[in-house]
């Protein structure tokens, strides 16, 4: 699969006319159509004028080949962080609407639960040990005060999973840094979590995040891994086109 074909031909070419006179005539060539420019993506000529113009050291950073891949993957990665940050932000509001409502759902749940119990022992059904029976109880039984906690604590991870979201779809060193550090912190529980219940949601959970901090970590080189931030950056600048034309033109 061409990345950059694809991107091309999504969002338009990416073009730029350097100031510099020796680069600039590598990048254009004027055809019975016009003036063209080389996309700094795909490496085609375009036929129009460029996207940008300034010298070579302003030239925004074009991203190619393996580097587009990797975003199109921080970008699948930010979706799953948004879901989960609005899952998260209506749980928080579920759960203090029903910290506002509690008293009504309590005097509801007095008056028709032991009308469940005849039906319930009809059927074979022990109510009374009944998981959603003891969840409910539990939770009809916290003080408004521990509810509106743990709704805080809902609310605090929601913004956690949001700001992750931004900072891999904006593909922002620091979001890199951030997911890999907010998710890791999570990973413990996590598998407590699956200690407690094998379910094939918490296995592919706990799954997508081991492999997207061990995925950041080495393809990111984060934390000095693999030359670190500098190799990282050399990476960048070895991929750009504009930097091999540069190397061409010796500009
Ligand atoms: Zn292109």
């Amino acid at each position: 699969m061409d990345w950059n074909l694809r991107h091309c031909s999504r969002h338009g070419h990416a073009t730029y006319a350097p100031d510099e006179p020796a680069l600039r005539e590598r990048l254009h060539v004027t055809t019975p159509a016009g003036e063209a420019w080389r996309c700094l993506r795909c490496g085609d000529f375009a036929v129009g004028g460029p996207a940008g113009s300034g010298p070579a050291d302003a030239a925004p950073e074009v991203p190619r080949g393996r580097l587009l891949r990797d975003r199109v993957i921080m970008r699948l990665l930010a979706c799953e962080r948004a879901f989960k940050a609005l899952l998260l932000l209506l749980l928080g509001v579920g759960i203090l609407r029903f910290r506002g409502n509690k008293d009504a759902i309590q005097s509801a749940w007095d008056a028709d639960f032991p009308l469940l119990r005849p039906f319930a022992d009809q059927i074979g059904w022990n109510i009374d040990g009944s998981f959603i029976t003891r969840w409910a109880q539990d939770a009809l039984g916290l003080s408004a005060t521990a509810l509106a906690w743990i709704a805080v604590g809902v609310f605090a991870y929601s913004a956690l999973q949001a700001t992750e979201a931004v900072g891999l779809w904006m593909v922002k060193r620091w979001g890199e840094y951030f997911a890999v550090v907010a998710t890791s912190v999570f990973l413990p529980l996590e598998i407590h979590e699956l200690m407690n219940k094998v379910t094939v949601l918490r296995v592919l959970a706990l799954a997508v995040n081991i492999a997207a901090v061990v995925w950041l970590l080495w393809s990111k080189r984060l934390f000095g891994l693999r030359g670190g931030g500098t190799a990282y950056h050399a990476e960048h600048a070895e991929e750009s086109l504009l930097t091999v034309e540069r190397a061409a033109a010796r500009v």
